[in-house]
């Protein structure tokens, strides 16, 4: 028996080079209608902020995208010279913090722009020199001020401000859908709010705008030209995407653009989830296994013992229903996953041994496991399987 780290077996693999050509790749899409802004939140979507965020900035991202000011105060230390955005907004009291380490907030409350011009002129920041992004409210009904209530908000960027507005933003809901017909009416209120921001007399640079689902939906194209009406340039964010992994469309999604085809084929997985077999045991007939026997063998059977399980974020709802790779085949999961295990029925797969590499997510032989698998399995989706991946899994960059 033998593990070449003398650890609890159960790890992500990170490919570094992955997300730098996916950042190229999603570039390359938007260009020349769109910049993209890389969204790096919520620890990379669980792959890890540190092996991830340099290596968008290496892909050639300027704009990262983060939830909060811890966040960024983090990313900032490790990319010192991009732009980051705080997609939550600050919360109160924060904003000198945000000022110090040159983050750019996303704002829509009256006090977040009082707070934060306060901020900049503390920090000695000279008329309208500090750059901050509006959200608008276009129909999320999450954050952002309502298009009625822009003009209002708009007046307390004074030309004695140090605040300048930046940018306007605002989040695309169902770019995933078929009919489109959301989409369509967040358009018509972005338009009239982006007339309102000329009409006060402000000009930001940026129409900051949309996820992963509009940019491979190709909305680049129509949010390039919205943006150059107004002297704006369009920018996207992709999140999901960067990592690898294409949301799914509604099956209604008429007329597949072929960008999503072409994102399918291009975008490379960056995170590999795997563990070892831990100890392996023979079992009779009518044993149970795992907790309150939910399975029963049916004949001798071989158990194979992994060191993962839902404190590792392993959703216990895959006991009995899902499977892991080993020596190349699917090993079913038996009984019920546990805090720290989980138990496989390596019955049928022949030499398998303590030690061996185990598949959670990710490719072994011909045998691939998704994160839409796993999503699928328990009624979720990519993004919050890859999100509740447990902080004690150690995140390890891989370079090929
Ligand atoms: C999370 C998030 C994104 C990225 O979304 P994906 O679907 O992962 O591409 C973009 N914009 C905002 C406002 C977000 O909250």
């Amino acid at each position: 028996m033998s593990f070449p780290k003398s650890k609890r077996p159960c790890w992500v693999e990170i490919r570094p080079h992955a997300l730098e050509a996916n950042y190229r790749f999603l570039a390359a899409q938007a260009a020349p209608h769109a910049e993209v802004l890389a969204v790096v939140k919520a620890n990379a979507y669980g792959h890890g902020l540190a092996l991830c965020a340099p290596a968008v900035v290496r892909g050639g991202a300027c704009w990262l995208g983060v939830t909060s000011v811890e966040e960024a105060v983090e990313a900032r230390v490790l990319c010192a010279d991009a732009r980051i955005l705080a997609i939550g907004g600050p919360m109160p009291g924060q904003s000198p913090e945000a000022v110090a380490h040159n983050v750019t907030p996303l704002l829509w409350e009256p006090w977040q722009i009082e707070e934060m011009e306060a901020a900049a002129r503390a920090a000695d920041y000279g008329p309208v020199s500090y750059p901050v992004h509006l959200e608008i409210d276009t129909g999320m009904s999450r954050q952002g001020v309502f298009p009625k209530e822009i003009t209002a908000l708009l007046k307390l960027f004074t030309p004695g401000s140090p605040l300048r507005l930046e940018g306007i933003m605002t989040h695309l809901y169902a770019a995933d859908e078929g009919d489109g017909g959301a989409t369509r009416q967040q358009f018509v209120l972005l338009e009239e709010s982006l007339r309102a921001v000329a009409a006060a007399g402000l000009y930001p640079d940026w129409l900051n705008v949309g996820a992963s689902a509009a940019l491979l939906a190709g909305l680049a194209e129509p949010l390039g030209a919205l943006a150059a009406r107004f002297g704006m340039r369009a920018m996207i964010r992709p999140g999901l995407a960067l990592y690898g992994v294409v949301p799914q469309f509604d099956p209604a999604f008429d007329k597949e653009p072929p960008s999503i085809a072409a994102a399918r084929a291009g975008l490379e997985p960056a995170l590999a989830w795997k563990t070892r077999i831990v100890g392996l045991r023979t079992i009779p007939a009518g044993a149970t296994v795992g907790y309150n026997g939910t399975f029963v063998a049916s004949e001798s059977m071989k158990i194979g013992l992994v060191a993962a399980g839902y404190a590792d974020g392993l959703d216990r709802h895959l006991g009995n229903h899902f499977q892991m790779l080993v020596r190349g085949q699917r090993a079913p999961l038996v009984g019920r996953v546990c805090m720290d295990h989980a138990m496989l029925d390596v019955t049928e797969i022949a030499d398998v041994e303590v030690g061996d590499e185990v598949v959670i997510l990710g490719t072994q032989g011909s045998e691939t496991i998704t994160a839409q698998d796993h999503a699928a399995a328990t009624g979720t989706i990519p993004w919050e399987v890859f999100t509740r991946i447990g902080s004690r899994v150690a995140r390890i960059p891989v370079e090929e």
